[in-house]
């Protein structure tokens, strides 16, 4: 039985910043939804961030009719849309990569990325990313992680796994390990996650998780989950209430019964 998918996205500048760096893109047309939160100085971080979102938006255009040259080695051992996926973001990689080589303003400019690509039917979604946006499933009140940042922290964790509480909070929180456009070729980390009627997907920057516990956010998201834009707004209102230190951006998926 087919799924369909109902979407909500939103972004906002939070209380702190005196601009939005993050960027996004729901393409309903490709069961496709990305988040991707950009830095870099002179206002780079939302080149970087737009350039993520329209290169994987453009790379989907193209493979629909297109007979076009790949611009990388296609994975024969995974699915067309893995590869699809994958390929459109490291084309992100590269453009950002080139842009910030090439033109001094953009030196050192990068980005997260997280998204999802719903497929067969939208029973199933691949889960994409790179950097420490987040993908979070909600489903029978419990609302997962789905997606491991890289981050400092979480290397620490996997090469020391019994570090005490006072070590781990004296170790760098916002320290990335993986971002696209810092060298030529990025490691996209993707996954594939069954879907059940009744979940909800959440994609977000870290503006949202910053500011909010897993808990808040379930919280937040079960309250309003009749309305998914309703729901959006709550999320990024609830940031901004705890603070709002950062961009915030979310994007809301519901499956739900053909
Ligand atoms: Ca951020």
């Amino acid at each position: 039985m087919g799924k369909t998918l109902k979407v909500a996205g939103l972004t906002d500048v939070g209380r702190e910043r005196d601009h939005n760096e993050d960027s996004f893109g729901v393409y309903p047309d490709f069961n496709l939804f990305i988040v991707a939160d950009g830095m870099g100085g002179h206002r780079a971080g939302d080149v970087a961030s737009r350039i993520a979102v329209e290169s994987v938006e453009e790379f989907f255009k193209q493979t629909e009719k297109d007979d076009i040259t790949w611009p990388f080695q296609f994975d024969p051992n995974s699915p067309f849309s893995v590869n699809r996926f994958l390929t459109a973001i490291q084309l992100g990689n590269s453009r950002i990569f080139q842009q910030s080589t090439s033109n001094e303003q953009y030196q050192g400019m990068g980005t997260t990325i997280v998204g999802f690509l719903a497929v067969e039917n939208n029973t199933s979604m691949h889960v994409a990313h790179v950097g420490d946006s987040r993908c979070y499933r909600l489903r029978n009140g419990e609302l997962e992680g789905v997606t491991l940042d890289h981050s400092l922290i979480n290397d620490y964790l996997k090469a020391a796994p019994d570090l005490t509480e006072d070590q781990i909070a004296e170790l760098p929180s916002n320290v990335i390990t993986r971002a696209l456009g810092m060298q030529d070729k990025v490691l996209v980390d993707i996954q594939t996650i069954e879907n059940e009627v009744g979940d909800i997907l959440l994609l977000c920057s870290d503006g949202l998780n910053g500011m909010l516990t897993d808990d808040e956010i379930k919280g937040v998201i079960e309250s309003n989950r009749d309305d998914l834009n309703v729901a959006a707004k709550a999320l990024i209102d609830a940031a901004n209430a705890n603070g709002g230190d950062d961009n915030i951006t979310v994007v809301l998926v519901e499956v739900v019964e053909e």
